[in-house]
């Protein structure tokens, strides 16, 4: 009997589905809900295209040259989301590349995607990122500023508005970070009240290596996880 050996990005990417699931139904949840991103920044192509084949199938991408370089040798069966920081003169490289714009954190920002989606005729479909524990450092709109902005976005014919996006707090104990994921999901339901057309805003995307089970408890619908897939990353 012969059985083959997996990798480790297989073995991580297995497990961490299992966890998933795990947190979904402890939590009461259908674990079919929750998307699990493989979070690709500083990580070689065939490592990403192995956590595709282990049934991965969203990526998400964080610098706009990075994504450039490496777009093409992407297994073409994942979707890709951007979730970084994205400076206006860059969006018309990447337009055409994802399905999703996770961190869109300015009107500015906004009306550029709107601008380069009208060229291609395509609809992009975003989350708006929220600063959810008030960092001066951080990107993102604060959460008395998200429902005039979710109104806001319907002015953009090629924008579609799913949900929200948050980094939570780099260092914060499991605590503080449980009352920001639940923050969300108040938020999530306060724009999705508020709006008359919110049959598409359902994502509540957060939730990364350290804390994507909490978040699944809290009602992430998609985690995003790196190091937990390809070990930690080494910048060169
Ligand atoms: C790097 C990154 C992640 C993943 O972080 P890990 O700790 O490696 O899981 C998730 N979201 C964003 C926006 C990131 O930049």
């Amino acid at each position: 009997m012969s059985e083959k050996l997996l990798t480790d990005t297989e073995l991580n990417v297995r497990e961490t589905f299992e966890r998933i699931s795990a947190a979904a139904e402890k939590a009461g949840r259908d674990p079919s809900e929750i998307r699990l991103m493989a979070v690709t920044k500083t990580v070689a192509p065939e490592k990403i295209n192995e956590a595709i084949k282990s049934g991965c199938d969203l990526l998400g991408e964080n610098r706009v040259q990075e994504l450039l370089e490496k777009y093409e040798s992407y297994n073409k069966s994942a979707e890709i989301h951007f979730i970084g920081r994205l400076q206006t003169n860059k969006v018309k490289y990447i337009v055409d590349k994802v399905t999703m714009i996770e961190s869109v954190d300015s009107i500015k920002l906004a009306e550029e995607i709107e601008k380069r989606c009208s060229k291609i005729g395509k609809i992009m479909d975003i989350l708006l990122e929220v600063n959810i524990a008030g960092e001066e450092s951080k990107g993102g709109f604060s959460p008395e500023e998200i429902p005039s902005v979710s109104e806001k976005i319907r002015d953009f014919p090629h924008l579609r508005l799913r949900g929200l996006m948050t980094i939570g707090r780099f260092g914060a104990e499991i605590e503080e970070t449980r009352q920001y994921f639940e923050k969300m999901r108040h938020l999530l339901v306060d724009i999705k009240t508020k709006n008359i057309d919110n049959i598409y805003i359902n994502i509540l995307s957060m939730g990364m290596s350290g804390d994507y089970e909490l978040a699944v408890s809290e009602g992430a619908t998609i985690v995003r996880v790196g190091r937990g897939l390809f070990g930690e990353r080494k910048y060169v």
